[in-house]
């Protein structure tokens, strides 16, 4: 028996970010989509943006957090913002697979790419990610000893990490209601 007067619930969208997640947490997030207030809030704890904007910058940025952490591990070779990088299937994969092969491939170029979508996000997120992908210079998969690296680089790192998927799914689902990339005279949808 369902009361009649319960409140119509959101409609169930697959989060791809937040697979793995605890539903509750999923269920959320959902809501706050359903607000389109998803982005604003994560925005609203992050603040701060960075000036990490040409290739060169990132370079330099990695390196620098490389040399703090991480002297033992190779070389760096290129470093570079990738416009065809798909972070859920490239960079985070999906939050319970180990992806095999993911790491492996950047270890042994010794290249980090990093998608071009963190050229605009918060400053935590850029961290989050490239301490992910350094982390990747000595351990391929997401194994504990990932993780654990991650953590001495960044011990906010599972918090960066949760708070970057949600980010990313506002993004997904959020900015074409606002509008972001329309040009200003574009009819409104539903009227
Ligand atoms: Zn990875």
């Amino acid at each position: 028996m369902i009361p009649a007067h319960t409140r119509p619930r959101p409609p169930m969208q697959p989060l791809n970010y937040l697979a793995g997640y605890p539903e509750h947490l999923q269920q959320r997030a959902r809501e706050l989509l359903a607000q389109g207030a998803l982005g604003e809030a994560v925005r609203r704890r992050y603040p701060q943006p960075h000036a990490v904007r040409s290739d060169r910058q990132l370079y330099d940025y990695v390196q620098a957090l490389k040399e703090r952490h991480l002297r033992q591990s190779v070389p760096l070779g290129k470093v570079l913002y990738d416009g065809k990088l798909q972070v859920l299937k490239h960079a985070l994969g999906l939050h319970t697979a180990v992806s095999r092969n993911h790491g492996g491939k950047l270890r042994a170029s010794r290249e980090i790419r990093i998608a071009s979508v963190f050229r605009d996000t918060p400053a935590p997120f850029l961290r989050m990610i490239v301490v992910h992908e350094l982390a990747h210079l000595k351990e391929a998969e997401h194994n504990k000893a990932f993780y654990q690296l991650c953590l001495h680089m960044e011990p906010d790192y599972h918090q960066l990490e949760f708070d970057l998927r949600l980010y990313l799914t506002a993004l997904e689902h959020e900015v074409p209601r606002q509008a972001l990339h329309s040009p200003p005279a574009a009819p409104a949808r539903s009227r």
